[in-house]
């Protein structure tokens, strides 16, 4: 299994001491350092400067650096925003930069010399933008300004190229490093800021008010403003350590805004005992208005006005899955464009497992809710859209259903069977070796099939290859039954076969044999195409179910003995 090099030790300041220790590997990371000044006023104008303090660890003579401008991508420009690029300079010496990617969302900025490896460059960029008017998680609508990925954040190599693939509308185009930011936000007096990391001061100056934040290890800096924020504040301890909940929501959500807290607190102890612990001081939720139902962002979640007004469970999810992605994404980073089974199958399925442990009658509801009954009527309706998991955002173009029916849902369902297949005690393993292994760095789904392989002691490729990188389901029946009676007992035999799919990785298949005397299970391990199977029965059964929790996703066979009537059930009903 293929680990990432040691990296060489670096102290970024007397400041920010950086050396951490991850698991049982000492690993020394290099942070980048963001210093930013920036100025919203009402109209959602933004003036900023940005300093970057970047050290090169990619290759000796390096001679540019690229960033996202996202706010200059095509999309929200398209939508009346604007981003203007006013310089670009290193220690006062101007540099030359380009305007890149296929939506103009890349910049390439020109270093004034190579720079050599093991070295740091400061670069400092000046400039403005208009918030576009629009529910989203960059925009302005009714009084709440939203600012997630605002700012020209450094890119990262693919494969010895500079990232510079496009925004995306759906979905998380998003693949960074963790870094530090010391951000100072002016806005208008009267507006309430909520954002990543730790309030370290507020200042008045004349009209404005001056929120000046620090945010150690975090992939990405976000925040959200509003005149008509109230601040609802819960100090809580998660894993034993005391942190600061935030909820910033509109006076009339009140209510759903301290259920929203209650919701993360839970979330927060539970992800924590089950993965690992919470880095973070504080963690924030902010109302916006938006087409999605929440967003994640390091230490702070978006969550939909809408949601906060509902009575439902909506809100609930919404809150677990968002908590989720603190480890799977924000934490524990992917990338989140390229990859995205890596983040939103786990953050999907952490929330039915949120659910299992508060509310254990309510999981199966969820489960089918959330998960299988959306997955099913996608693949009912759209039989031959490809079903797999294993996609970019870019894949899905605009088409978000299809987006979180593939990788949100049967990604979950995946997942659902590796616990399944591996059982409680080594799933919840790989989920905190994951964490042990990859916090603060990022995984690769390769990473995570060859991690999953190791703590199960099985190797998971063939499994991994049939469910996240292949579409279809699989469908099994019985055939061949036969009983007889032995010592005051029923002594069934048949063959298990997959009459549907095209997967071969053997998987342990549930029959569930019932009268109305009783109900008795037996696990036969499937290998592909046919298993002979045996069961000694207290009683003739007058029912046959194939795979009754459908763990394993696709239509399978229920047989009402004595036959012939063998049909495959609808498995959403
Ligand atoms: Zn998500």
């Amino acid at each position: 299994m293929a680990r990432r090099a040691l990296l060489i030790l670096i102290m970024l300041s007397a400041l920010y001491p950086i050396p951490i220790e991850i698991g049982k590997r000492p690993r020394v990371i290099v942070r980048d350092f963001y210093h930013i000044n920036v100025t919203l006023d009402k109209n959602g104008y933004i003036n900023a400067t940005l300093t970057l303090t970047y050290y090169n660890y990619i290759k000796d003579g390096l001679r540019e650096i690229y960033f996202h401008i996202y706010p200059n991508s095509l999309y929200f420009r398209e939508r009346g925003g604007e981003f203007k690029l006013l310089w670009v300079e290193s220690e006062g010496i101007k540099l030359n930069y380009e305007i890149k990617g296929r939506d103009g969302s890349a910049l390439e900025v020109k270093l004034p010399c190579p720079l050599p490896y093991g070295d740091r460059i400061n670069i400092s960029l000046g400039f403005i933008e208009k918030l576009p008017k629009m529910r989203d998680r960059y925009g302005m609508w009714k009084g709440i300004y939203a600012l997630g990925n605002w700012y020209p954040i450094r890119a990262k190599l693919i494969g010895g190229y500079w990232d510079t693939r496009p925004y995306a509308n759906i979905g998380e185009p998003f693949y960074s490093d963790v870094a530090i930011y010391e951000v100072n936000i002016k806005v208008p007096e009267g507006f309430l800021v909520g954002a990543t990391g730790r309030l370290i001061s507020v200042k008045r100056i004349g009209k404005w008010l001056m929120y000046s934040w620090l945010a150690e290890n975090v992939r990405d800096f976000v925040w959200v403003a509003s005149p008509y924020y109230l601040r609802l504040t819960k100090d809580v301890t998660v894993g034993g350590r005391k942190i600061t909940l935030y909820c910033y929501c509109l006076p009339e959500h009140k209510e759903g805004g301290l259920r929203a807290l209650r919701a993360a607190d839970r979330a927060l102890e539970l992800f924590s005992k089950l993965i690992g612990e919470y880095l973070y001081p504080s963690f924030t939720i902010c109302e916006v208005h938006a087409w999605f139902g929440g967003m994640e962002y390091p230490s702070l979640i978006m969550i939909a006005s809408s949601l906060l007004k509902s009575k439902g469970k909506g809100l609930e999810i919404a809150i677990a899955h968002e908590v989720a992605h603190q480890w799977w994404g924000m934490m524990i980073g992917n990338d989140q464009g390229g990859e995205p089974w890596m983040d939103e199958a786990f953050a999907q399925y952490l929330t039915v497992i949120y659910f299992e442990k508060y509310y254990s009658k309510e999981s199966k509801e969820v489960l089918d809710e959330l998960i299988r009954i959306p997955y099913y009527n996608f693949i009912k309706f759209r039989p031959k859209a490809d079903d797999r998991p294993y996609r970019s955002v870019w894949y899905f173009d605009s088409d978000v259903e299809y987006y979180i029916a593939t990788v949100y849902d049967k990604g979950a369902l995946v997942l659902r069977l590796l616990r399944a297949l591996v059982g409680d005690e080594k799933f919840f393993t790989i989920l905190r070796k994951v964490y042990e292994e990859y916090s603060l760095s990022i995984i690769k789904v390769r990473d995570f099939i060859n991690l999953a392989s190791e703590v199960s002691g099985t190797n998971l490729t063939g499994f991994f290859k049939d469910w996240l990188l292949s579409p279809g389901t699989a469908s099994f029946s019985i055939t061949n039954l036969s009983i007889s009676t032995f010592k005051h007992k029923y002594l069934m035999k048949g063959d298990l076969i997959e009459v549907k799919g095209n997967k071969t990785f053997p998987l342990p298949v549930t029959l569930t044999f019932s009268s109305p005397r009783g109900e008795v299970r037996i696990t036969v391990p499937f290998h592909y195409p046919l298993t002979p199977f045996k069961a000694e029965l207290p009683f003739k059964p007058i029912k046959i179910i194939v795979d009754d929790d459908d763990l394993i996703p696709g239509k399978d066979g229920i047989y009402t003995y004595p036959g012939p009537l063998t049909k495959l059930a609808s498995t959403v009903n």
